[in-house]
């Protein structure tokens, strides 16, 4: 199938794209359909989630032919409800996401593929993209909005409360169990610092190092001036209800109450795709990229979780925005 440039696309979508302004929508989600779609694209972005269905958006009011690939499994999935995010507090993440698409097909540059990206390759012009369903897409621009991946420590309930009431961050959460039993799961400086900051939002503070504890003789002793205790004890398992946590049962056959436990975990990047192209990670493992959000591989760039350890819906929302925004300014300048 020939390729079409992008002026001749905006010429032949003109009558769609007006059409789009109707006050209703034609289609409510704009799929990619392989039988009679061209598999050429401006930009394909890897991820549609929020990040993702960000860039879309700038991308597909910039008349950028645009293609979405996404598997549907956002880190916040088992989350009931999502916080701090303006015009979207308390909603559930599948609510803003649904939302977020039905805006997005309202574009008529952009398509929407629901399956795995499994692997790119360079070509003349930009990149191939293969998907696990077996077809392949050309893009002369690749982004990735893949997010990353928590890793759970092998106790049993714990993933089952993630993100319910065994919490990543305050901002987050942290308002809805103000003043509750609060637990931390961490050790050493990560530990320690999550303490101070947890501090904030209650006084029944309680950390479980799971093993013995690495603190210094300072950091103990500011744990206890602050009323903040340690348990060393191993832990068995988390006892919940639905995901609420009620107590924590140790391998010496004691229990604590508990209402939450916050637990800052290792991560890895939820896409390999990224580091296979050659794109440098940062020490602490994001894909490192510029203000522009490139990549240390040139037209290759990275949004939302996989590139920020600043971890919301809205920052993810602000980064797919910009990037959209100063990519397609970047296409339209070249290629006028
Ligand atoms: C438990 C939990 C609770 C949270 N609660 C809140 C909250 O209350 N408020 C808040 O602001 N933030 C919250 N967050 C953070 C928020 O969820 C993230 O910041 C946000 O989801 C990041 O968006 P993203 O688009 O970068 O990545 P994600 O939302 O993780 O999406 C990445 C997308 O890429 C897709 N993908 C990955 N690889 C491929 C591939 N190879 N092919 C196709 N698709 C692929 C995935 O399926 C997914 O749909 C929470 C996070 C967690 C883990």
């Amino acid at each position: 199938m020939a390729s079409l440039s992008r002026r001749e696309f905006i010429q032949l979508g003109g009558k769609a794209v007006a059409f789009s302004l109707l006050p209703y929508s034609p289609s409510p989600i704009l799929k990619y359909n392989s039988m009679t779609d061209n598999k050429y694209f401006d930009v394909i972005i890897i991820g549609g989630s929020y990040a993702g269905l960000a860039a879309a958006m700038s991308l597909g009011r910039a008349l950028i032919k645009t293609l979405i690939i996404d598997n549907g499994n956002p880190s916040n999935r088992q989350t009931p409800h999502s916080h701090n995010f303006l015009t979207n507090d308390g909603k559930t993440p599948a609510e803003i996401a649904t939302l977020a698409k039905r805006q997005v097909s309202n574009y008529d540059s952009v398509s929407f593929l629901n399956d795995t990206a499994i692997n790119a390759e360079r070509t003349l012009n930009g990149f191939k993209i293969h998907v696990a369903g077996g077809e392949n897409f050309e893009t002369k621009k690749l982004i990735f909005a893949t997010g990353i991946k928590d890793t759970l420590p092998p106790i049993k309930g714990f993933s089952e409360c993630w993100g319910i009431s065994v919490l990543h961050c305050p901002y987050c959460h942290g308002y809805e169990i103000r003043n509750k039993r609060t637990g931390i799961f961490g050790n050493g400086v990560t530990g320690f610092e999550f303490a101070k900051l947890i501090s904030n939002w209650t006084n029944d503070l309680t950390i479980f190092t799971n093993g013995d504890s690495s603190f210094t003789t300072d950091q103990k002793n500011k744990l206890h001036t602050h009323h903040i205790k340690i348990i060393e004890n191993k832990i068995e398992r988390l006892d919940h209800s639905n995901g609420y946590v009620n107590r924590i049962l140790f391998k010496d056959g004691s229990v604590l109450p508990i209402d939450a436990i916050y637990a800052p975990s290792p991560f890895e990047q939820h896409c390999k795709i990224p580091e296979a192209l050659g794109c440098e990670l940062t020490d602490e493992g994001y894909i490192k990229t510029d203000q522009f959000h490139e990549t240390t591989i040139k037209d290759v760039f990275a949004i939302g979780d996989n590139a920020t350890k600043t971890r919301t819906v809205a920052n993810a929302v602000a980064m797919g925005t910009h990037a959209g925004m100063t990519l397609s300014k970047k296409m339209i300048i070249e290629e006028f």
